[in-house]
């Protein structure tokens, strides 16, 4: 049953989850008369324990923001696009609306229809809705954020950082924050840093930037952007080279010991070989790898008990093949990557680089931990004790987003696999549903036939390529979806690409659309590259006089920049008027420990006529008959989205579904059991939260755990129960690798792109210049620019906020004092920062904490004139500015009229920080930003400036 909200005028406390971020803090709201007084964190909740941030105490400015939407608004008859001139309708005439042009889509060609949505918690829904209504269109915001770092890391340790794993500082003793922003992970990261320094642990941050968790570092190592991989690499050499790594772990844990087919005319040549006479056991993951016994000096199975593997040397197997241990290739590898030859990268020193690679090897090699834990490996192995290696590492976008992010982040889970701390007490811990396999068993459709008229998405929209043979295109090579994710460009965007989605609607490549239907994100603003001419391409029209892009839904709780654009605006509510679920469907908020996951409730009624978006997709759903929401007979299968939360299954009688909590008719199960009608009661009454703590023995080494396999198995976290071995040499890219060469049958990748795949699809980590530098003079563009986001702020949702605008009300660029004095900008002053694709005019602010080639600033800030109902002149428009302008979405490809996107070559992931500039005064007099823009209207239904913030000081908010 849902929870209902408090009476308009209640009196009281209600406990919920926060969403001013997205780390998902238990908090408690006061409401007198009706109205929010006060936001405090929940003690009892076991993600923060009371601790709340700024952003979350002042969640009541978001929910009396005056850019609030309150209504449906239809643009106006003859209005243009982008103007903002709109009229209120009712939800019934938008539903229709709605219902009707997906209807006819949906039986002429599902992929028309295009489904992006921002930084949102309910993707298990949204992708569910676009699945049922089988367009391929489908993506999250994972490919402009971060998804190098999941893929990086997934496709090599089965794991990464922030919903899926992280440091266990509690047991390190040696903490390595590498290309994080200030506040990533913030109130629970806090916390563990804080208990981390108080039991005398080590902190080394690495980032170009000394801000945030940075300024708290032991020792703040500066890099240059982009260049994180080669010193990592470095850092693997030394550790190779000084014999500092952990042999035991990687030869049972890793693929190391695997024999690699060193035959160059073989078809399987780079590819792991395997003993024919042996089961296989499972297809997808293949058990009857071999090793050489370094003792009998012959073939014998992988992971065979007693046996110990070479790693080094060439062997030649009876049949004559000869093979090479993975480990002794990556050796090979990395000999070349000398701390010299980083540091002329990175501008870390040589020295410090190998200081920095000895104390990790030995502080994992000396302060051993030993836990009296006993467990069973997947091999059966009896193990008296989990033992670990205390060195942690966190890492983020700084990596992430750049288009050498992958090969980056393959290189950074090499490393922390060859330091033994992959799953272990003081390293990396995963967090269920994780570990997964590698990669992980769910595909995306691979043939057009998988869009059918009036029938769902022949598959998940979004997977983990094994091959090309799982690439969804069609029988010439080229992309099915209209972000060209899963093609020959991208073979392992494994989150979509969101940045691109617009460009190629407009273009018409691979084909024009109809509806693109965007949810949270604010994709003609902050949220694109190119922002000026994605704007522009947002309201262009073709010979016919039609818009490009024909029909636009922006569904926000908020008048952003984008809603300018929209057809439909739908109003969303904001998180204290919802239910929400964080699911293990989904992104859920686990602990080392065991699987969590959460909710919000209802603790206001809806403001105006806003609607859960999730409600929306529900009726919407209903509308079309899709049919995992209606009944046999076309009727309505859910009354709502609490009903719907309750009552779905995966599959008929599966017993799992959004929530793992309190399942079984009598509430007496968990992630798996019948659903529960009083489940929602259980998660209001238990803090919104549900924690299932897994047996000791099964928390750790969960990749090879065979008791927490069998465990995850029964319980439907997993499909196998094979180990997850460790890639430290990628099968998986060798397979492309193999086909871009033409060795491999099958699907072969179109000429112009043999080169790429062959190039960028290397088995082992390797570092090369974003492929921005190419394109660009540097030598006119020295430096690199970056952003970040703000501590006390999260994306664009709170820089409109009453009280956190008063801690940034606008960004400056940050300049170190050399750099700037060497473009005689002054402190304070008004300057331009320009690309080779556009130029911002802000102010500069002098800081030592920016190593010097590099300028920085805070992103989101910066707002369109109008937007988000700030008043004429406010700050954020008149002073505060995006460095968006100036990074493009596209590149010029040398020597030809061709453009290749910017982005990462595997991953698709946008390359937000390869941007290269410079910078100079601006002329006297010149005191406000640039590029301009005309000044958005406001939208009808909203309510414009509110001097709130006073009033609430006064103990009485009222709307004058
Ligand atoms: S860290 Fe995030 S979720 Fe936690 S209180 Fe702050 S804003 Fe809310």
């Amino acid at each position: 049953m849902a929870i209902a909200p408090p009476a308009s005028d209640a009196t009281g406390v209600r406990k919920t989850t926060c969403y001013m971020c997205a780390c998902r803090c238990g908090i408690r709201v006061h409401l007198r008369n009706g109205e929010v007084r006060y936001i405090d964190g929940n003690p009892d909740h076991p993600i923060n324990r009371g601790v709340i941030c700024a952003k979350g105490a002042s969640g009541i400015m978001k929910q009396y923001s005056p850019a609030r939407l309150t209504v449906p608004l239809r643009r106006k008859q003859g209005a243009e696009r982008g103007a903002g001139e709109f009229e209120p309708i009712s939800w019934d005439e938008a539903y229709s609306m709605l219902a009707t042009r997906l209807a006819r889509i949906r039986h002429e060609d599902p992929k028309k229809f295009a489904f992006f949505t921002g930084r949102d918690q309910m993707q298990a829904l949204t992708g569910l809705f676009a699945r049922q209504f089988g367009t391929p269109n489908y993506a999250a915001h994972g490919g402009f954020c971060s998804v190098n770092m999941a893929a990086g890391m997934i496709y090599t340790i089965g794991g990464s950082f922030w919903e899926f794993g992280g440091p266990d500082l509690a047991r390190a003793r040696l903490f390595v924050m590498i290309g994080t922003a200030e506040d990533h992970h913030s109130n629970p990261l806090k916390i563990a840093i804080a208990k981390f320094k108080r039991a005398g642990g080590r902190f080394v941050s690495i980032n170009p930037v000394r801000t945030g968790y940075s300024a708290i570092a032991d020792e703040w190592v500066p890099i240059r952007p982009g260049t994180d991989g080669a010193l990592l690499l470095a850092i693997i050499h030394e550790l190779l080279a000084t014999g500092l790594y952990d042999r035991e772990f990687l030869v049972r844990y890793t693929n190391a010991g695997y024999l690699i087919d060193a035959a160059e005319s073989s078809p399987t040549f780079g590819l792991p070989l395997s003993d024919p006479a042996s089961p296989e056991v499972n297809a997808m993951y293949p058990q009857n790898r071999r090793w050489w016994d370094r003792i009998a000096n012959q073939p014998v199975a992988a992971h065979t008990p007693g046996v110990d593997p070479s790693l080094f040397g060439m062997f030649t197997l009876p049949d004559g093949t000869k093979g090479i241990p993975a480990f002794a290739l990556l050796d090979e590898r990395m000999r070349q990557y000398t701390a010299e030859w980083a540091e002329e990268i990175t501008g870390v020193p040589a020295d410090t680089i190998r200081r920095l690679a000895h104390e990790m090897g030995i502080t994992a090699r000396d302060q051993k931990i030993e836990l009296p834990i006993a467990w069973t490996d997947c091999w059966g192995g009896e193990h008296a004790t989990v033992t670990g290696n205390p060195v942690a590492f966190h890492a983020m976008r700084g990596l992430a987003a750049h288009s050498n992010g992958f090969q980056t982040t393959r290189a950074l889970a090499i490393l922390m696999s060859l330091l033994g701390t992959i799953d272990r007490p003081g390293g990396f811990r995963h967090k269920s549903p994780f570990p997964r396999a590698i990669p992980p068993s769910a595909k995306p459709p691979n043939s057009p036939g998988a869009v059918r008229p009036d029938m769902p998405l022949g598959g998940l929209a979004l997977g983990w390529p094994a091959s090309p043979d799982d690439l969804f295109i069609d029988d010439d090579g080229r992309p099915v979806r209209i972000d060209k994710g899963f093609s020959w460009e991208f073979p392992l965007s494994v989150h979509g690409l969101m940045h691109t989605v617009i460009t190629n609607a407009w273009r018409g490549d691979p084909y024009r659309i109809d509806t693109l239907m965007i949810f949270m994100a604010n994709m003609a603003w902050n949220s694109t590259m190119n922002t000026v001419e994605i704007r522009r391409m947002l309201n262009d029209r073709d010979e016919q006089g039609e818009y490009k892009i024909p029909f636009l839904v922006v569904c926000d709780a908020f008048q952003s920049e984008t809603t300018a654009f929209a057809d439909l605006v739908l109003p969303d509510t904001t998180y204290l008027e919802r239910h929400d679920v964080m699911s293990m469907l989904d992104r859920p908020i686990s602990e080392f420990d065991g699987p969590v996951d959460s909710v919000r409730v209802p603790v206001l009624p809806p403001t105006g006529q806003c609607k859960p978006f999730q409600e929306v997709l529900i009726e919407l759903a209903g509308r079309l008959g899709l049919p995992a929401f209606v009944n046999a007979d076309g009727s309505r299968k859910f009354r709502d989205y609490p009903d719907f939360i309750v009552r779905f299954e995966t599959e008929p009688g599966s017993g799992i579904g959004f929530l793992a909590g309190w399942r079984g008719e009598k509430g007496d199960r968990f992630l798996k059991g019948a659903p529960n009608p009083a489940q929602w009661d259980r998660y209001a009454a238990n803090n919104c939260v549900y924690h299932y703590r897994l047996p000791e023995a099964y928390q750790y080494m969960r990749n090879w755990n065979k008791g927490y396999m069998e465990w995850a198995q029964e319980v439907r976290l997993r499909r196998f129960n094979e180990p997850i071995v460790i890639q430290l040499y990628s099968e998986v890219l060798q397979t492309f690798r193999l086909a871009a060469e033409g060795r491999r049958p099958g699907r072969q990748p179109p000429d112009h792109l043999r080169e790429r795949i062959a190039r960028y699809a290397d088995p082992l980590p390797f570092w090369y210049p974003p492929l921005e530098r190419d394109a660009t003079d540097t030598d006119r563009f020295p430096l690199a620019a970056i952003t970040q986001r703000p501590m006390a702020m999260y994306h664009a949702w709170d820089s409109q906020n009453a009280w956190l605008r008063q801690i940034h009300a606008h960004n400056y660029l940050f300049v170190n004092p050399v750099t700037a004095a060497a473009a005689g900008i002054a402190d304070d002053a008004w300057m331009w920062v320009e690309s080779p694709w556009g130029r911002v005019r802000c102010m500069a602010r002098h800081s030592e904490a920016v190593e010097p080639s590099t300028v920085w600033t805070w992103n989101a800030i910066g707002k369109a004139p109008g937007a988000w109902r700030l008043a004429p002149g406010a700050n954020e428009a008149e002073r505060g500015f995006i460095l968006n302008h100036l990074i493009s979405d596209e590149l010029p490809v040398a020597g030809s009229t061709a453009r290749v996107s910017n982005s990462d070559p595997l991953t698709g992931q946008a390359g937000w920080y390869d941007v290269r500039v410079r910078i100079y005064p601006a002329e006297a007099g010149d005191t406000a930003t640039a590029p301009g823009f005309a000044a958005m209207p406001a939208l009808p239904g909203t309510a414009g400036a509110v001097p709130v913030t006073l009033a609430y000081a006064g103990g009485a908010r009222e709307r004058r």
